[in-house]
């Protein structure tokens, strides 16, 4: 190999990864070219043309003072020192350590305290080492890419203090030592908790106008909205601010209708803040800042870190996720007991069909659903006024389950009851995901 290409220490020591573990390549390499130095020079004391030949070759290959020393002594021809066939000596503990200075100084603008290094290697590079690796017949080689991150990854840890973690690191680094360039890239926090919705007339997530979806028109005096805000943004945007994060996606277990409250225990969410700086967050303070700025709108409570697992928990389980509505209703007759009793009754542990409501079929398609509903209890709070509170299954359309929707929703409760509501105010006081 040496005769044909001037090898650095890595690069020659690298071909040879998965021998004798514990050393680094470098080692390798140096080793390699001692031993080769060694048994030349006893031979050129021999006499042997050959060895000289060798000891020349060492010499002008870099990483090897002791080649260089002995070439002089013994009045060698020399070539002069080569570049690197491979690496064109990128690789070396000064580009390392510069490069991990680099990265830890930029890092000073993050909280953390783990990170995970990756190398990205020039394509022409891989190819010249692939091509080396076949005219060899070379088996015991790594990627150079692990000579990169393994060095460079092992300063980082001394200058900075932060320890390498390969499943969830707070930082993922990037580095291509050939172009001496790198990206960092902080991982998102997630925070968990439990929303009220005090107030009606606030989506969920941001609500764009119908008219323009966003751009902004007359219809919407050009806020580009239905609603001016959302539970997402209370919650997220002070949350973003607090941990100076570029971005925030708000994950919650269901929804509740736009003009539906959240009261009692609340709605389960992940907040997840994406690229942020500060990551030990007070959460109680956080807590406090978001109540105080959404006050008489949401509430959040329960605050905790969590990971992405519980993301997909919440998705998981919306379907199996039971809610308690609060529906008060007003009657266009009045209402007997008997019947609420008899309605009771019928109304527990039944499956509901349900078609997509007239309301949010522009939006949602037609399809059939089938949700059971739990329990229903009903109090007369006037001749036509009646209180239900209703547990069922996340994803039935409570407002559909008691006006009917033109037959779209079976069965009903305003069938039951003979009675068409004309006005219903709706709250979700509990959702149970467990
Ligand atoms: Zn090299
Ligand atoms: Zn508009």
């Amino acid at each position: 190999m040496l005769r044909k290409y001037p090898l650095c220490n890595y690069c020659l020591g690298r071909q040879f990864a998965r021998l004798a573990p514990g050393m680094s390549n470098r080692e390798r390499g140096t080793s390699i070219k001692n031993a080769l130095l060694l048994e030349a020079h006893q031979e050129a004391t021999l006499g042997s043309e050959e060895a000289s030949e060798k000891i020349s070759i060492l010499a002008s290959n870099g990483g090897l003072q002791e080649a260089a020393m002995l070439a002089e002594r013994l009045g060698l021809e020399r070539t002069g020192r080569k570049p690197c066939h491979i690496c064109g000596d990128s690789l070396g503990e000064e580009a390392f350590t510069a490069m991990a200075q680099k990265i830890g100084d930029q890092l000073r603008e993050y909280e953390y305290s783990s990170f995970l290094l990756g190398g990205s290697v020039p394509i022409t590079l891989r190819e010249k080492e692939d091509a080396f690796r076949s005219e060899f017949s070379i088996t015991t080689g790594e990627d150079i890419k692990n000579d990169v991150t393994r060095e460079i990854g092992k300063i980082l840890q001394r200058v900075t203090g932060a320890d390498v973690d390969y499943t969830s690191p707070h930082i993922t680094i990037v580095v291509n030592l050939f172009g001496m360039t790198f990206d960092i890239k902080p991982n998102p926090i997630f925070v968990k908790g439990r929303y009220l919705k005090h107030s009606r007339n606030i989506p969920q997530s941001v609500w764009h106008c119908r008219e323009c979806w966003g751009r902004g028109c007359p219809r919407c005096n050009n806020t580009g909205r239905e609603y001016p805000t959302s539970v997402s943004e209370l919650v997220g945007v002070p949350a973003k601010e607090f941990a100076e994060a570029m971005d925030f996606k708000f994950h919650a277990a269901g929804r509740e209708d736009v003009d539906a409250l959240v009261e009692g225990t609340g709605r389960p969410f992940v907040l997840e803040l994406k690229h942020p700086r500060k990551r030990r967050l007070a959460l109680d303070r956080l807590e406090r800042l978001i109540n105080e700025r959404a006050a008489g709108l949401v509430e959040v409570h329960g605050l905790e870190f969590t990971t992405r697992r519980e993301v997909r928990n919440l998705k998981a389980f919306s379907p199996r996720t039971s809610k308690t509505y609060v529906a008060e209703t007003e009657f266009d007759s009045e209402i007997s007991a008997d019947k609420l009793s008899e309605l009771e009754q019928m109304f527990t542990n039944v499956v509901v069909e349900q078609r997509t409501p007239t309301r949010v079929m522009a939006r949602r398609g037609d399809r059939l659903r089938h949700k059971t509903l739990y329990e229903l209890k009903a109090e007369l709070q006037a001749p036509d006024k009646v209180v239900f509170t209703i547990r069922a299954q996340g994803g039935l359309y409570v407002k559909e389950l008691i006006d009917g929707d033109n037959g779209r929703t079976k069965p009903n409760v305003a069938e039951l009851l003979g009675a068409k509501p004309l006005r219903m105010s709706l709250s979700v006081v509990a959702v149970e995901t467990s």
